[in-house]
């Protein structure tokens, strides 16, 4: 059998604190050295905890601007600037591959810090065209894990998905001493398994892994971007888990790459 080596991988990359993309920190350090390992895409498709609509959303804007989406943060993080060309083609061909009237293009939007934070790190060139889909509010699991499923065949066109998020987020329970408490890791160790066993229904149905992921997944957004990766799993992909420790105490740093 020829393996099919033009799959592009797709992979979840816990983005964590924005601050992230301009300290020395581990993860800056695995985003980079895992970046040198990725192939050249035609695109990047990423979808980001940090973009959210009334429906659901593409961009086309020929260079989407550098959105800093925060507060508090030291200037030079504000100027920080990722100048990737846009994607329009790309962002076209995601709107036939969703059932009609779910989708809309703009140009209102940009990249995000979920999307450019990492970005940053992985393609320090800024040359590969980017665009982002966002996340309909009006959605449920399941709803959004089978619209990911229509972009399964963006990974043989030559686009690389990068959705990015955090399996643990809770901000209310950070700790500069960066002690983990419990929940966190049981419920990031039930999506490891999850992830591993290509459990949809674990995946779908977080309450499984009891009262922890109602403390693990406060709000959902940056749970959400997780779905859209294990939709797009194929079974000749490799997966593997980088990063997989908790920054602040409260926030899985666990990323998950196909390829
Ligand atoms: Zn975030």
């Amino acid at each position: 059998m020829i393996k099919n080596t033009l799959r592009m991988p797709a992979m979840f990359i816990g983005h964590g604190n924005p601050m992230n993309a301009i300290t020395e920190n581990p993860y800056r350090d695995a985003w980079q050295a895992l970046g040198k390992t990725l192939p050249r895409p035609s695109a990047i498709l990423c979808i980001s905890a940090h973009w959210q609509t009334q429906g659901s959303k593409v961009n086309v804007a020929d260079f989407p601007q550098t959105i800093h989406d925060f507060g508090g943060f030291p200037a030079e993080l504000f100027a920080q600037q990722y100048a990737a060309p846009g994607a329009a083609a790309f962002a076209k061909i995601v709107c036939e591959l969703f059932p009609a009237n779910t989708i809309t293009t703009t140009q209102d939007w940009g990249l995000d810090h979920g999307a450019w934070t990492v970005l940053q790190s992985l393609f320090p060139k800024a040359d590969v065209p980017v665009f982002q889909l966002s996340l309909d509010l009006n959605l449920d699991f399941s709803g959004h894990f089978k619209l990911a499923k229509q972009l399964t065949s963006l990974r043989e066109r030559g686009v690389m998905l990068i959705a990015s998020g955090n399996i643990v987020h809770n901000l209310a329970k950070l700790n500069r001493l960066g002690t983990t408490p419990e929940w966190a890791t049981h419920f990031d160790q039930y999506i490891k398994n999850a992830l591993e066993l290509h459990d949809e229904n674990a995946l779908l149905h977080i309450a499984q892994a009891g009262d922890c992921a109602r403390l693990a997944v406060p709000t959902d957004e940056h749970y959400l971007p997780l779905l859209y990766i294990a939709a797009v799993w194929h079974p000749e992909d490799k997966m593997r888990f980088l990063t997989d420790n908790f920054d602040l105490g409260s926030l899985s740093m666990r990323s998950v790459i196909y390829q």
